[in-house]
């Protein structure tokens, strides 16, 4: 039963009152995983998540749920630590899966996608469409000598040129390797350098916040000290003026447009190469994450239909950007796997006005919503007024992704935008592993702020620093078993591969992040495993410290970060963004450090708080520690590449 919400929640509350929602009962009957389970004389899910656990098994029998292979596998699995091959022998490609094969049946016309432009144009595409526009680009990739193994840069915004241009480099076995569009020159540059990759598809430029930014632009720059790149397809969405360089480059309108309607799809091997992606870089030096056609699919789509249940009459939206890992898996290869029709929105999620999104939502009758807590916490910052101006009752599942959620903005999003009748599939996944690993399914009871325990055929679990198993207590997170849309490795970085995932405990890869285990077998996740407090003994998530600043009622956002101090090891120093329209005060500074210290106990209280503009984040939205840590202690601040907001560096430098 989901009880009353206090006016004011706070974490303590929610803990210590150990409160659990449970998933309806329709909610239950009608999901895509109890229909399996039925299927399979499946009783419960502790007993789905036993059977799973013969990986062989259960990753065996799930293929025929989402994929079909042109001809099927011998084997399901061939494990060279840490190397793996799933569906060996299969003759396989992707877009069979995510195009061809819905052009055969009745969703032809059904709609892949509804576009929405930021200042406000719709383009709404058929799978006919898609699949046509698709073999088009295809065509025109190959009249310029692109084919199997050959890498393509993708730079493009939140078009609907981005997943074409994918579907179309797997279409014909290119790889692609897509450069998220808030990167400068210098970040395209550096990655398209490290992928080799020999053709680019961008566009003149993008809007953003009523503003054209111009892309075409970065492109040329970052194409003059990268000269791997040998041809430039430019789509055109704003008219904003470009230069142009004759020979090498091309208009889509012009060049892709007149191609033919009609290509083969390249019969690969299940495990040839899909792409190749860059993680965030939040710890350092983005990692090159290369993922093969079969496994992907497998994963990514079984796990979006169970997760998130999606149906034929589903209306799903993923909010994140098609340039990281969220995007490839879940806007584009998993909902067109299965079918599905996307909502997929070009601009900033508060333009014109902070009610955009619900707007959007409203607009499209959507029935599943995905996003991030830092979009979360923006939206909480506006206040749940603009949520009310819309009617979100099409709304059946909500979920998040990126970071741990704080449990106040949890209760937010449920209470707000899910108005207490939509369960919140909180997903922990990255880059690495391709499809969400530790996620509650709609018949999963919740605990906010937890991403509660690993899905079927995972084997994710706590461990200390022994390579002990914790039961029940604090950790690191490991992945014992491979699982299809694991990594294939990192881009011409065998070495990198080996000792970030596979060296610290042996036969086990490491996640990177830290997580307890509580007495249900839940996990909760405490952010990465550098981000740790060290105070008087006592280790301290600093995402922990940053919870219990959310979860007070003035406060928006919070980074915290520990300095060396000659007794306690690290003191706590936190920087705090106010909600609209409060103002700082060395009275809220004693109240904020007073409230830490009743959430959490006397060892958590920050020495320092600092109230700052805006926290620095990546540009795929997660707080940037290091580098707040690095400006306090004067440390050089080494790669800021993947800083989206430069300027609350410096706003760190006034509060210090
Ligand atoms: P880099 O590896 O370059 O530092 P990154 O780890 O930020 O970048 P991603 O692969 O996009 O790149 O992010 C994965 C990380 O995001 C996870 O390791 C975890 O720290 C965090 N994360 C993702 N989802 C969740 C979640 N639901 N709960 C907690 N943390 C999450
Ligand atoms: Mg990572």
């Amino acid at each position: 039963m989901v009880r009353e919400l206090a006016e004011k929640t706070t974490i303590d509350v929610l803990l210590q009152e150990k409160r659990v929602f449970h998933p309806s009962k329709d909610m239950v009957n009608s999901s895509n995983v109890k229909k399996w389970m039925d299927e399979h004389g499946i009783k419960t899910y502790d007993e789905l998540l036993e059977r799973a656990k013969d990986i062989e098994w259960f990753w065996g029998e799930v293929p025929k749920e989402v994929v079909e292979w042109y001809e099927p596998p011998k084997k399901v699995l061939e494990w060279n630590e840490p190397y793996a091959k799933w569906y060996l022998g299969a003759k396989y490609n992707i877009v069979h899966d995510a195009v061809d094969k819905h052009v055969k049946t009745w969703r032809k016309n059904k709609l892949a996608f509804i576009w929405e432009g930021e200042p406000g144009e719709v383009r709404k595409l058929t799978y006919f469409d898609l699949y046509k526009q698709v073999n088009r680009l295809a065509n025109a990739l190959k009249a310029l000598g692109i084919g199997k193994g050959d890498v393509v840069g993708i730079y493009l915004p939140m078009v609907l040129e981005l997943p074409i241009s994918m579907l179309a480099c797997a279409k014909i076995g290119a790889i692609h390797s897509v450069v998220f569009s808030g990167f400068s020159a210098g970040g395209l540059q550096q990655r398209l350098q490290d992928c080799e990759a020999k053709v680019l598809i961008t566009c003149d430029g993008l809007y953003r916040r009523g503003q054209v930014v111009p892309l075409k632009e970065q492109a040329d720059e970052a194409i003059e000290k990268a000269p791997n790149v040998k041809k430039v397809i430019v789509s055109e969405r704003t008219k904003y003026p470009i230069s142009w360089t004759e020979g090498r480059d091309l208009w889509w309108h012009e060049f892709v447009d007149k191609q033919s309607p009609k290509c083969e799809t390249e019969r690969l091997d299940a495990n040839d190469i899909l792409y190749i992606l860059y993680t965030s870089g939040t710890t350092g030096k983005p990692k090159g994450v290369v993922h093969a056609h079969g496994g992907y699919a497998v994963g990514t789509a079984l796990t979006v239909k169970w997760v998130f249940d999606i149906k034929d009459e589903d209306i799903w939206w993923c909010s994140a950007d098609i340039g990281w890992v969220t995007g490839h898996s879940y806007i584009v290869y998993a909902p067109l796997i299965l079918g599905a029709t996307s909502v997929m929105y070009e601009g900033a999620p508060d333009h014109p006005q902070p009610d955009r999104w619900w707007e959007i939502g409203e607009k499209y009758g959507v029935t599943i919503f995905y996003t991030a807590p830092t979009a979360i916490r923006m939206h909480m910052r506006y206040g749940e007024k603009w949520v009310y101006k819309h009617d979100l009752s099409s709304l059946r599942l909500l979920g998040t992704v990126g970071e741990a959620i704080n449990p106040e903005a949890w209760m937010w999003y449920h209470k707000h935008v899910g108005k207490e009748r939509c369960p919140i599939m909180d997903t922990w996944w990255q880059t690495e592993t391709g499809s969400f690993v530790i996620s509650p399914l709609p018949i999963t009871p919740l605990k906010p702020g937890s991403a509660t325990r690993p899905l079927p055929g995972f084997s994710a679990g706590v461990f200390d620093e022994k390579g002990n198993v914790v039961k029940e207590g604090g950790g690191d997170l490991y992945l014992p078993n491979p699982w299809p849309a694991m990594l294939r490795g990192l881009y011409k970085a065998p070495e990198r591969y080996k000792t970030t995932y596979w060296s610290r405990l042996p036969h086990m890869y490491l996640a990177g992040d830290k997580v307890r285990k509580d007495e249900d077998g839940y996990f909760w996740i405490q952010g990465r495993a550098d981000d740790i407090l060290k105070v008087a003994g006592h280790r301290i998530g600093n995402y922990e410290v940053e919870s219990a600043l959310v979860s007070h009622p003035k406060v928006a956002e919070a980074v915290v970060i520990g300095k060396p101090h000659p007794i306690k090891g690290e003191s706590i120093v936190a920087f705090v963004v106010l909600k609209e329209g409060l103002k700082p005060s060395d009275e809220l500074r004693k109240e904020l450090r007073e409230h830490v210290a009743k959430e959490m106990g006397k060892i958590a209280r920050p020495s320092e708080v600092w109230f700052v503009k805006d926290v620095p984040k990546t540009r795929s939205g997660k707080i940037m520690r290091r580098l707040v840590r690095a400006k306090v202690l004067g440390e050089k601040l080494g790669d800021i590449s993947t800083l989206k907001n430069p300027e609350a560096i410096d706003d760190i430098t006034y509060a210090v």
